[in-house]
């Protein structure tokens, strides 16, 4: 087992990408902290998990967008869970499509704050005591949103560039350490995403994955593992990954596409 009795942080673990990320990491006996705020999904995650793979999982039902939250779960934690392994920064979301001058103004902010304010959140609470520990790998999901700008994507490609941006400081910043830090900048994967973006309607969400095989979160669960599995002295710093039938935001190939 390539992760026994290790620990990780994972936020957004309740659905998609983190879910299968956590899957991955119990089934390799990695003992886990998931974070998300809906906690009946996270109950049954940590029942599902902790008798399938025999590993410790901790919950928090925290909403990462606010400090006072994040705070309060991590000195509520474990010494040991303070300073995990592994750090996935995973939660994050998308809200519509509409042009930039257009969008609510409340979904621009739940962007932001979800996406770059969270994340900076819980990377200031855990990573100076995995510092002190001297070894742990970050991995922020970042987006292939973070490279480009699509028609539609301006305050979520914002955040994306943001993630990435920040990614690159803390690889700078703690490049005296042992500490790795990771981007996983992914298209299109077939999650929740979509719906959440659409705010529930599942034929527009749908209509993002039609008539191509998309990446699934096991993809980027397997790549997640494989770049935090490499040797001490490999640090992957940043990958792009996409279905085979994508080549930009833009350029998808579909099928029986009229
Ligand atoms: P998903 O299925 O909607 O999962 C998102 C997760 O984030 C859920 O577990 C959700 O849990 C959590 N979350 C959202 N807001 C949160 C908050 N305020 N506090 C704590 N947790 C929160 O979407 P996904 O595709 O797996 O997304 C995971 C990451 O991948 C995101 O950063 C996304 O931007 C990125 N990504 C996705 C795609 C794609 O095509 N799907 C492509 C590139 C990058 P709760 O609702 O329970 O809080």
């Amino acid at each position: 087992m390539k992760l026994k009795d290790k620990i990780a942080v994972i936020t957004g673990a309740t659905a998609g990408i983190g879910k299968a990320t956590a899957e991955y990491f119990a089934r390799e006996g990695c003992n886990l902290v998931l974070i998300a705020r809906r906690v009946e999904r996270l109950e049954a995650l940590k029942s599902t998990l902790e008798e399938k793979y025999k590993v410790k999982v901790f919950i928090g039902k925290v909403d990462v967008s606010d400090f006072s939250q994040c705070e309060a779960f991590f000195n509520s934690l474990p010494d040991e869970l303070k300073a995990p392994d592994i750090l996935v920064n995973n939660a994050g979301l998308a809200y519509g499509m509409e042009k930039l001058i257009e969008k609510p103004v409340e979904d621009i902010d739940k962007m932001f704050d979800v996406n770059v304010k969270g994340l900076i959140y819980i990377t200031n609470l855990f990573v100076p005591q995995m510092v002190k520990k001297g070894k742990g790998s970050i991995v922020n999901v970042g987006s292939i949103a973070g490279r480009e700008v699509y028609p539609g994507g301006n305050v979520y490609c914002a955040t994306k560039h943001a993630v990435k941006a920040l990614s690159r400081a803390l690889r700078i910043e703690l490049v005296d350490t042992p500490l790795r830090v990771i981007e996983i900048a992914p298209g299109l994967v077939e999650t929740e995403f979509s719906v959440v973006r659409f705010k529930g309607d599942k034929e527009k969400a749908a209509n993002v994955y039609k008539g191509l095989t998309p990446l699934y979160p096991e993809d980027i669960a397997d790549l997640i593992l494989y770049t935090v599995t490499r040797p001490p002295h490999v640090q992957i710093n940043e990958v792009i990954i996409m279905p085979t039938n994508q080549a930009t935001t833009t350029i998808i190939h579909r099928e029986n596409n009229e």
